[in-house]
């Protein structure tokens, strides 16, 4: 936790600016049928503080579409990007957020947060999100320990 706060001093030197969010396992379940527990509320808050909220998922557009709306999380992005708009191929390409000006992942894959560290921004490793887990409360967590 103290790490975090340090590498956060140290790279903004200024509060962030920019939150890039997964959607799969982060923002929802695997089957993107329900959010996560505080999802809204965690959504809101980032809006309510004016950061820039993007979400990047490998998710196709047809399908990442029809959850973000369903679970009416539209109107919180300022931008997404979809797995067509930067892998194509889908061949695992990274999540790169240095592309989008990004400050802060927060994904559940340890490999994009891995990646995003070695680039020198700020990666969030949340447990991988199951339908059903009620008692989740890990994106209240992230909010805490990013200082957000
Ligand atoms: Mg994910």
């Amino acid at each position: 936790m103290h790490l975090m706060l340090d590498v956060l001093k140290n790279i903004f030197g200024r509060k962030p600016n920019a939150i890039v969010l997964d959607l799969d396992n982060t923002l929802a379940d695997d089957f993107g049928s329900e959010a996560r527990p505080q999802a809204m509320e965690f959504l809101q808050y980032l809006q309510k503080q004016d950061y820039r909220i993007i979400l990047w998922t490998n998710s196709s557009k047809d399908r990442a579409r029809e959850i973000i709306s369903r679970l009416k999380f539209r109107d919180y992005f300022v931008e997404t990007i979809y797995r067509e708009d930067y892998d194509p191929e889908n061949t695992g390409i990274y999540k790169d957020i240095r592309k989008i000006n990004g400050d802060v992942l927060i994904d559940d894959d340890p490999e994009e947060i891995r990646k995003n560290r070695a680039n020198g921004k700020v990666g969030y490793l949340i447990p991988s999100y199951r339908r059903g887990q009620l008692e989740d409360q890990e994106l209240f967590k992230a909010l805490d320990r990013l200082r957000l």
